[in-house]
């Protein structure tokens, strides 16, 4: 979600942009408001065609979309199963949700998806022991941060004590 370093997948929703289209290159602030910026790389990350879509020309000088190249996104978005959550009274926070609409019924059912495959996973590595649980327990951990959706699946990761803190 949001992330600076995007492995190929759409920086606000987290879905794997489609390899035969070209992304659509992001301007966090767009062009019309500051042409200083528009080439400039830390403005620019990749989304996908929905949140490009509905971010349209957004651009309010006090109430900005969270950007990943500034912001600890996870201080202010969490996931609750496949439901992204904002910090209560986080304007910043509810505006991007809204805005890009990263609760949209798309993004649900494909974080769900996710969440059930890597919560598969998880019950195999629970049932196994050693050597393979080690490699079962990689193969995990891969999965879960360079797949899609990584918020979710690792928030749920969390949730069952496979990995700690935040
Ligand atoms: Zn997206």
């Amino acid at each position: 979600m949001l992330a600076a370093e995007t492995k190929g997948k759409c920086a606000y929703c987290e879905s794997k942009i489609n390899n035969v289209a070209y992304p659509h290159v992001e301007h966090i602030v767009p062009k019309m408001n500051r042409r200083d910026l528009a080439h400039s790389w830390e403005n620019l990350t990749s989304a996908c065609p929905v949140c490009n879509t509905n971010k349209d020309t957004y651009f309010d000088e006090s109430t900005p979309l969270l950007n990943p190249y500034v912001d600890e996104i996870e201080a202010h978005i969490s996931a609750k199963g496949p439901l992204i959550d904002w910090t209560l009274g986080d304007i910043r926070a509810e505006v991007t949700v809204r805005k890009i609409d990263l609760n949209r019924w798309g993004l649900l059912t494909a974080r769900a998806k996710r969440i059930e495959k890597i919560r598969e996973m998880l019950e195999r590595w629970n049932a196994s022991s050693s050597p393979l649980r080690e490699i079962l327990a990689g193969a995990l951990m891969l999965d879960a941060t360079e797949g899609e959706y990584s918020l979710a699946t690792l928030a749920m990761l969390r949730e069952h004590g496979f990995i700690s803190g935040s």
